[in-house]
């Protein structure tokens, strides 16, 4: 009963710690996790179960931190979990003797192919019981899967999954199901997960060879204590894994050597993208100029393409990742191409960050995100490239085997400008100026938007100039053009719902419903129905495209009030940058809700889709702190407005 209040991981699994971590323990765990609610309840569930695991195997301790990310690999490894319904309906009924259009039946009553597995398993009787599944023959499997290609790879699929689901015991069918479509979805952030292994790390050390002050550091604390030391170590953690997120390399690290090596031993390195700095919206230059007071600054040109990590090793291997680390290379093989071409003769290694801009190479001009968006994903040939791509690069993070997050921005980017040279149309340092005047930054501001560019980012030169890896910081402010038509910042909003149209949109869905994502609860909360602004192609587009994610039951880490409640709920997948006219207290959504009132939430009025982002996923979506902070800005604005006019 995954509900019981006395779960114990070893216990409730039948397991012989002799033996290897059965698969039953792991699906035990996710079943208690997705039947309780609060992040620290979890984690803590999460952390026993790691700790039951954490002196028998390295290994498996991996392969549990990975399937509980629902990951094979690092996303910068490409190696996804993806596979499609029909694939997995079909591997069940062959195993369960049910046809497929039954199990696909029940899944649509249902809303989870997991669960209609889980009970087509239990259907069943066996002449041969089939050795029990593991931890590692699942994952091992699960990524043979994810890594399989060439002639009949469907059939061979299927024979691998029937292969795992015949030995699928209680609720192994559920979650091995959901791991294979790539949505284990039980309410796990991967926040959470790093929380956990650190605190497993800490009270259970998963090397005895470690010092005695390592091994007994937890021991005779008082709770506070205990603490402030858990918390610092799941702090270390998290940095080293925004700088370095391969968990491959850290748990090895942790497991030989212990968590406080981490920092020596997962640098910036040539080839592991790192997460990137971000950026602070501002509502004006008055803002930015009150900011920087007294720091130095300079302002560049805001460059509307998409963010390009590019890494060159020693071996001249060159990569390019997204924002959200994931393995661009194949999309850009004209950038791979002439990347030599633009580097010093001293380079042997480096890491820079940069913007992919489509570029019209006649009139020599920037050409809108749009025209950059209709570039195919990956596996790019060069010859067939019709969207010609400039970089800008506008960051130098690492160079000839020195990391230079830690050195001022002023000295990287004249490292940056001393160790590349331009090409035109090719490789052009984005466009910066550092006069600190008003009228001039507005005049920047004009001559960008004009280039074609969003506005301007505004970055602090040599105090507190720090490349802030993974951080939103206020060291970086950004300026956009739409601020000046007084709508502020958009907003990056998840789809969770939709309404089936009326006359005209009739067969398609009109009306969709949106949420910020909030990390502390790991939840959803509604900001807005969008409904206008879309063209007829784009909701059959929209359509097409979110009815293969529809769920039958909203899920429980969706907020959103009865009164908004849509015809049909989606799955989490898609992130849409909205523009909107202002954000007002709502009695009817919960975004941010608690934060700028007690119970309301805010919402977007008069919202219209701007693209959809697909480099960001729904964890990465606004969160609901960024909401309350653009009410608060906005407040600030319109009371200004008021005081300006009364003064008047
Ligand atoms: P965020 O990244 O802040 O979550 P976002 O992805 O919607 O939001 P923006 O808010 O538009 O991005 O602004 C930040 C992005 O602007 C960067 O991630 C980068 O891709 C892009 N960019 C363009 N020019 C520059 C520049 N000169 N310096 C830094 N970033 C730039």
């Amino acid at each position: 009963n995954p509900t019981k209040t006395n779960y114990h991981p070893i216990k409730d699994a039948f397991w012989d710690q002799s033996t290897k971590v059965p698969y039953l323990a792991l699906a035990k765990t996710f079943e208690y996790i997705e039947n309780t609610s609060g992040r620290l309840k979890t984690i803590e569930i999460l952390c026993n179960f790691l700790r039951s695991v954490i002196l028998l195997s390295p290994k498996d301790f991996l392969y549990c931190v990975y399937l509980c990310l629902n990951k094979v690999a690092p996303a910068f490894e490409g190696i996804e979990l993806n596979i499609g319904d029909s694939i997995l309906m079909k591997a069940i009924a062959q195993t369960s003797g049910r046809s497929v259009d039954k199990i696909k039946q029940d899944a649509e009553e249902q809303g989870d192919l997991g669960i209609v597995a889980e009970q087509s398993r239990s259907n069943q009787r066996l002449m041969f019981q089939p050795a029990k599944l593991t931890v590692s023959s699942v994952f091992e499997r699960l990524k043979d899967i994810a890594l399989m290609t060439g002639h009949s790879v469907q059939n061979k699929k299927i024979d691998k999954i029937k292969g795992m689901f015949v030995a699928c015991r209680f609720s192994e069918a559920r979650y091995l199901i959901r791991s294979l479509r790539g949505k284990l979805r039980i309410g796990l952030a991967e926040q959470s997960v790093l929380q956990a292994i650190a605190q497993a790390c800490f009270l259970t050390p998963p090397c005895q060879d470690y010092p005695p002050e390592v091994l007994n550091a937890g021991k005779g604390l008082s709770a506070e204590k205990l603490k402030v030391q858990m918390d610092n170590y799941t702090l270390i953690l998290k940095t080293t894994y925004c700088e370095f997120p391969s968990y491959d390399k850290i748990i090895s690290v942790l497991m030989k050597e212990g968590l406080e090596a981490l920092p020596t031993h997962c640098k910036l390195t040539p080839g592991v993208p790192l997460m990137p700095m971000l950026a602070h919206p501002t509502t004006g230059v008055s803002e930015v100029l009150k900011r920087f007071e007294n720091a130095k600054f300079t302002c560049e040109f805001k460059y509307d393409g998409e963010r390009a990590q590019i890494h060159m090793k020693e071996d001249g291997t060159i990569n390019i990742y997204s924002r959200n680390q994931e393995n661009n290379t194949t999309k850009y093989p004209d950038i791979i191409a002439r990347f030599k071409s633009a580097v010093g003769n001293d380079v042997k290694s480096c890491v820079l960050d940069s913007e992919a801009v489509a570029w019209d190479p006649e009139k020599k001009q920037i050409l809108p995100f749009q025209i950059l968006s209709t570039r195919k994903r990956k596996d790019v040939n060069k010859e067939d490239i019709k969207v010609q791509v400039c970089v800008f690069p506008f960051d130098l993070l690492y160079l000839n085997g020195e990391p230079l997050v830690r050195e001022p921005f002023e000295k990287r980017r004249a490292l940056l400008k001393e160790n590349f040279r331009e090409v035109e149309g090719e490789f052009v340092f984005a466009k910066s100026m550092d006069s600190t005047n008003t009228e001039d930054i507005e005049e920047f501001l004009e001559e960008s938007i004009k280039g074609n560019c969003e506005g301007l980012m505004v970055k602090t030169l040599n105090v507190d100039a720090t490349y802030e890896i993974a951080k939103r910081s206020r060291n970086w402010l950004k300026l956009k053009k739409d601020y000046l038509d007084g709508v502020g910042d958009t907003v990056d909003a998840v789809v969770i719902g939709g309404y089936y149209g009326k006359g005209k949109r009739k067969g398609v869905y009109g009306c969709f419903l949106l949420a910020c994502y909030e990390p502390d609860n790991e939840e959803f909360q509604t900001i807005c129905k969008i409904g206008t602004g879309f063209t007829e192609e784009e909701l059959q587009t929209h359509t097409s495209f979110l009815k293969e994610h529809v769920i039958q039951k909203p899920k429980s880490y969706y907020r959103y009030d009865n009164s908004h409640e849509p015809d049909v709920w989606f799955e989490a997948v898609q992130v849409w940058e909205v523009k909107f006219a202002d954000l007002s207290i709502s009695p009817h959504h919960k975004a941010a809700s608690g934060i700028v009132d007690p119970e309301k939430g805010i919402s977007l009025r008069f919202p219209r889709i701007v693209r959809i982002r697909d480099d960001k996923t729904p964890e990465t979506a606004t969160s609901a702190s960024q909401i309350a902070e653009l009410y608060n800005s906005q407040a600030q604005i319109q009371n200004k407005k008021a005081t300006d006019v009364a003064e008047e």
